[in-house]
């Protein structure tokens, strides 16, 4: 049996994970669960799963996580709690939400254990920190997010230098095929009309920008950069445009091969993945059925009209803190976007702006990570004010 410390266990990916579970208690057990706050439902999760350890970042909540768990199961409580569930099980999937997820991810990589990742800020920011730790003996990513888990099973078709490309498949949101000058005006409420997946405002206003594909991108880099070589490894991974979000993304090979993951957008089968690797799990999420899948098409993105995705591709290749900056100014630049107060093509300038005054930081270490946020939100909020000036 595999045992797991699911860390943020009450968001999406906590309570998908916990139905993989379900799905085969054979394979999987629980042995640790935390949470930030969500008290009651986390309670509820250890009822069911019987962990032998629950954790609460918010330490004024132990008592009450204490009085609803089963006698003998053992709290922590505390801003240390959910990391230091990291070292009790074979795998940790850290589907923490923001920067609280960092500090899990390197844990988990200190403890030399296998870490199922879905916290997208570790890769992001905090991409050289977690390198630092990353050769720790036993330890290993597996990505949840699906197109890097798509990747992740191409890759093992082949060999590490054989790699030609990786293919990351984007949805183009809701407006793909718009030329800049009709996205001009485009309202708040367009943008949060996705097409085919149902999200938080932040992540679908990234999909309609492409930003969320960019921050991808970065991701896939951190992830499988050794990979593509020595060279520019940012020159061997695209960006292609699939609507209906099917191919989860592809790996093409020096012989001109071309291997893609293909199944339902079903996050169960990348937690999955992940959980049982490198095995399978015996349990089908998200299989398809070839009598309804009518057509597949593919395009490529449109960088004039979407520049937060070259914008990315920029950061990433400055690589250091860039990427931290790159996150932080568009998290700052969404908000005023959703608040009214710049257009939808303002973020990208935001972010652009942002940019120009990026210190050159190296970002590793946790520490040089979270300074690097704060300057570059207070960076975005400065040129966001000017903005409001002129307007
Ligand atoms: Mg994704």
């Amino acid at each position: 049996m595999t045992t797991v410390s699911l860390v943020g266990s009450t968001g999406s990916i906590g309570t998908q994970t916990l139905d993989v579970v379900r799905a085969d208690p054979e394979r999987l057990g629980v042995t640790a669960l935390g949470a930030a706050t969500s008290v009651d439902l986390l309670a509820a999760q250890a009822r069911e799963f019987h962990p032998r350890i629950v954790a609460i970042a918010d330490e004024t909540l132990g008592p009450a996580l204490k009085g609803q768990v089963p006698a003998g199961v053992e709290v922590r409580a505390g801003a240390e709690a959910l990391a230091s569930l990291a070292a009790e099980a074979d795998v940790t999937v850290n589907a923490v939400v923001g920067f609280a997820g960092l500090g899990v991810t390197l844990a988990t990589m200190r403890a030399g254990r296998r870490l199922a990742l879905a916290n997208k800020e570790s890769l992001i920011a905090g991409g050289p920190a977690v390198r630092v730790v990353r050769g720790t003996p036993g330890a290993e990513i597996i990505p949840i997010d699906s197109e890097h888990c798509a990747i992740h099973q191409c890759l093992r078709s082949g060999r590490s230098g054989e790699v030609r490309r990786i293919l990351l498949t984007a949805s183009g949101g809701p407006f793909r095929g718009r030329t800049r000058n009709e996205l001009t005006h485009v309202t708040v409420a367009e943008a949060l009309a996705h097409p085919t997946w149902s999200m938080g405002p932040k992540i679908t206003i990234d999909s309609s920008t492409l930003m969320n594909k960019g921050l991808e991108v970065i991701e896939a880099h951190e992830l499988f950069g050794h990979d593509l070589g020595p060279a520019d490894a940012f020159d061997r991974i695209e960006v292609v445009v699939h609507p209906q979000s099917i191919v989860h993304s592809m790996v093409e090979w020096c012989d001109g091969a071309t291997v893609a993951q293909l199944s339902h957008p079903d996050m169960r089968l990348p937690i999955g993945y992940a959980l049982a690797y490198p095995d399978r799990l015996g349990v089908a999420f998200g299989a398809l059925d070839w009598s309804q899948v009518a057509t597949l098409t593919f395009e490529a993105p449109d960088l004039d009209a979407f520049p937060c995705l070259g914008l990315a591709f920029g950061a990433g290749r400055q690589g250091g803190t860039a990427p931290a900056w790159l996150s932080a100014a568009n998290e700052v630049a969404v908000e005023a976007f959703l608040a009214g107060r710049i257009r939808w093509l303002d973020i990208a300038t935001v972010i652009r702006e942002s940019l120009t005054a990026w210190d050159g930081g190296r970002g590793d270490s946790a520490d040089e990570v979270v300074e690097a946020d704060l300057a570059a939100r207070r960076q975005a909020a400065d040129i966001i004010e000017r903005m409001d000036c002129v307007a």
